[in-house]
């Protein structure tokens, strides 16, 4: 039985484009692009060539582009450096519903004496603009909020939120980690200043992140070492992970009609079939306001965990919209932010599809998973107390 892997938007699988053209950094290409010598000044042309192939996905020039270690690190870097290049400024803007890579990052900044402002969502996931404006002040040091929600999928207004912070003259960072290769991202037309991307979103390899930082845009280096990347970051480049994730923008580039046609289309129709197969589910997230490959869908009254258990018997990856701490079974903040019921909460299933998804496999989760649901419910007293309610 091979695996149906619905869960891109937790990490995806190394086109292998991507691996063919990492394998000689592994083997010959050895040499520390800092050396004098010949056999490293390829290298060091090979890393420009990855740079500018990442600045071409999202419309930025090469200069602007820092490789970092992951994601996780490029939106560290992003709100440090806006808080040491801004000393005066002790508050940041975000919103509730961000990857723990910001939203753990401010609650540590909040303990050191920095102000955080948590902007709530709505039922959909959505913030209210009107509440961002407000919440913007003179001491802001800096705005971050995410271009699309990795649990929902829900797309922010980045292009309308980036003008409004701007306005006010603030730096803005967004971390892109999941928008980057399912959306056209332009940073021509959107005045974003800092942006966050990673590569194991978009089958390149983990480990491997990037920092545009707009030109002219004060910096302050998070990890202080050597001068690689222009004085910007300190470390050896990750020389292969960085030629593979350039691969992978040029590759992106070409899928980028595809993810939003043909991947679009295996979504909606497990999401539609879903919906109207299985009674008491419902859609978690904006409609429309979404990426082309993600689905978070709430199965009332049973738990996302059992679903999940289910699922893997027949192979099928996806995620739970809940986390396991401490014993207990927490909902996601997400859906928690977005005031998901409790009973909805506990039964949500991500899935997040990819160009490598194809329609026999979205065909075998809609044949599987609803008698997995109901076989569920019948096991639920949350599903018989609720049949009970309504037939009295
Ligand atoms: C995966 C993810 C990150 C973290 O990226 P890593 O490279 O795994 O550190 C940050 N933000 C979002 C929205 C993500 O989905």
């Amino acid at each position: 039985m091979s695996v149906i892997y619905l869960d891109n938007n937790a990490t995806t699988e190394i086109d292998p484009q991507v691996l063919e053209s990492i394998l000689p950094y592994l083997k010959s290409e050895y040499g520390n692009p800092s050396g004098m010598y010949t056999f490293a000044g390829k290298l060091k042309r090979d890393l420009d060539k990855a740079r500018s192939q990442v600045a071409a996905l999202i419309n930025a020039s090469a200069e602007e582009i820092i490789f970092t270690s992951c994601g996780t690190e490029s939106d560290n870097t992003a709100l440090v450096s806006a808080l040491e290049t801004y000393p005066e400024k002790r508050h940041i803007v975000t919103t509730r519903v961000e990857h723990s890579a910001i939203l753990n990052m401010c609650k540590h900044l909040s303990r050191k004496g920095y102000a955080i402002t948590f902007l709530p969502v709505d039922r959909e996931g959505m913030i209210d603009l009107d509440e961002l404006a407000d919440s913007v002040t003179p001491s802001t040091a800096v705005v971050s909020i995410m271009y699309a929600n990795n649990e929902t999928g829900v797309v922010y207004p980045i292009e309308q939120i980036a003008q409004i912070v701007k306005s006010k003259g603030v730096l803005f960072h967004t971390d892109a980690v999941q928008a980057v290769g399912k959306l056209p991202v332009d940073m021509n037309k959107i005045p974003v200043d800092m942006l966050s991307l990673s590569g194991h979103k978009l089958h390149a390899p983990k480990g491997i992140g990037v920092l545009y930082i707009r030109k002219g845009t004060r910096f302050q280096p998070y990890i202080i070492g050597g001068h690689q990347e222009d004085g910007r970051r300190g470390g050896t480049e990750n020389v292969a992970s960085i030629v593979g994730l350039g691969t992978a923008c040029e590759i992106a580039a070409k899928y980028m009609n595809h993810e939003n046609t043909e991947v679009r289309r295996l979504r909606d129709k497990l999401e539609n079939t879903l919906l109207s197969k299985i009674s008491s589910s419902m859609l978690n997230g904006h409609k429309l306001s979404r990426l082309p490959n993600t689905t978070n869908i709430s199965f009332e009254f049973i738990e996302g965990e059992a679903i999940l258990l289910l699922l893997d018997e027949h192979r099928i990856c996806a995620s739970s919209g809940s986390a396991c701490t401490s014993g207990s079974i927490e909902p996601s903040h997400v859906l928690r932010a977005m005031g998901v019921p409790f009973t909805a909460a506990h039964g949500s299933i991500r899935f997040s599809l990819s160009r490598y998804t194809t329609e026999q496999e979205i065909d075998k989760v809609i044949e599987l998973l609803p008698p997995i649901v109901n076989r569920l419910r019948q096991m639920s007293p949350f599903w018989h107390e609720q049949a009970s309610q309504l037939s009295s």
